[in-house]
């Protein structure tokens, strides 16, 4: 034998188990990520069975060797769940638990029989096939971080090989009842694999984990918290070129919202901020742009627009304001929005430019009466 195969069982225990402490330490420090749980308990399992394996080398016993697999199969369809919920935000209780259940009873009934090398065949095959269950999920979120994912996959994949080779060693050499532990070339094969994929995918788990919450921090940071459209700072986020030819941009400012604030109180001036907001989301398509800029100032940014569709949008908006009345603590509450709109001329100009643009067309509507569309270079639309 290349290497001393207790050592290797040694050094896979070892490192599952601080996979699985990390794990378990990273999932009490936010108690939010279930599947870290899922994993740590799965990582537990799988030492649990590792460890037994160990005896089963040292002396052989067909219970110790069943003993070992259940415990394997209970850990890894764990591993699957978590993956399950780490990749489509659904645990998969019900497939995981079916077949670690079927897996299970096929595999003890093979050894009750006697049959410890079917038994030790098909449990193999059930680890084998949860893995690629857990790289078929790594490849389908591969879209959030292709290489990492699909790395991920391909870790499963070659490990979910491994375990199959050893039901694969076992059926071809006709061991279909076991005198002494497996041992043939996939047993190698699979013990190296078991150290390389664990730490493999762990790490890359982990990693995957991590960018998450960071790109969620990120876009955290892009939003506007009270109305949930963007922030300032996301609306120019790699927007300081010239603009593409139809570009529209439409500044919103509400009316008198000052007067709102005293009369009704700043709780109440936050739900017609939110309302607000709702009416250009309800308004706007998919590829158009809307932030908050600040105070009660609002910006549509759309693409491939022109005059006439950007002023029956920014119209819609203002009328559905107009007709939208707010609940408060201090009786019913309306608003009108001015809106100001520019669009970009034939000679090119920058995003600010249009900014600037729309802004004196919006001081515009504010100064001819308010509850307006004014739309820059052109007369009053509204
Ligand atoms: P105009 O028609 O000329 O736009 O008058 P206005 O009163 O809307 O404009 P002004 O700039 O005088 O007042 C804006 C007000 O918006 C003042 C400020 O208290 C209020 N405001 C800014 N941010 C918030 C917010 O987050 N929540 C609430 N409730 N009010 C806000
Ligand atoms: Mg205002
Ligand atoms: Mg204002």
């Amino acid at each position: 034998m290349l290497l001393d195969q207790l050592s290797i069982l040694v050094a896979i225990g070892f490192s599952g188990a601080s996979l699985g402490i990390t794990l378990f330490v990273m999932w009490a420090a936010g108690r939010s990520e279930t599947h870290l749980l899922i994993w740590s308990i799965g990582l537990a399992f799988i030492v649990a069975g590792v460890v037994v394996f160990g005896s089963v080398v040292e002396q052989y016993s067909a219970g110790f060797l069943l003993t070992s697999f259940m415990l394997l199969i209970a850990g890894f369809g764990l591993l699957y769940a978590g993956c399950a919920k780490f990749c489509t935000g659904r645990t998969d209780w019900i497939l995981a638990t079916t077949f670690v259940a079927v897996s299970l009873v096929l595999t003890s009934s093979a050894f009750a029989l006697g049959y410890s090398g079917i038994g030790t065949i098909i449990g193999n095959i059930a680890i084998g096939t949860l893995l690629v269950l857990n790289g078929h999920h790594y490849w389908l979120a591969r879209a959030e971080s292709p290489l990492l994912m699909t790395t991920n996959a391909a870790f499963c994949v070659v490990t979910a090989a491994s375990f199959i080779a050893c039901g694969y060693a076992l059926a071809d050499q006709g061991q279909i009842i076991l005198t002494s532990r497996p041992s043939n070339w996939a047993e190698e094969v699979n013990s190296i694999m078991a150290i390389a994929g664990l730490t493999g995918i762990g790490a890359l788990s982990l990693t995957l984990n991590q960018m998450r919450i960071a790109n969620g921090h990120k876009s955290d940071a892009m939003k506007d918290a009270l109305t949930g459209l963007l922030n300032r700072r996301a609306l120019f986020d790699g927007r300081t070129g010239i603009a593409p030819p139809g570009t529209a941009v439409v500044m919103m400012d509400l009316d008198y919202f000052k007067t709102i604030n005293d009369r009704f109180g700043h709780d109440s001036g936050d739900r017609i901020l939110m309302a607000f907001a709702d009416v250009i989301h309800a308004n706007i398509r998919s590829n158009d742009l809307a932030a908050r800029m600040g105070g009660e100032e609002f910006c549509i940014i759309m693409p491939d627009s022109s005059p006439k569709t950007s002023a029956a949008v920014a119209d819609r908006i203002r009328s559905q304001i107009e007709a939208t009345i707010v609940q408060t603590e201090n009786g019913p509450v309306r608003a009108t929005v001015s809106a100001g709109i520019a669009v970009r001329s034939p000679e090119p100009e920058t995003l600010q430019s249009l900014l600037g643009r729309a802004d004196t067309a919006l001081y515009e509507a504010k100064a001819s009466g308010r509850n307006r569309v004014q739309i820059s270079g052109f007369s009053l639309a509204a």
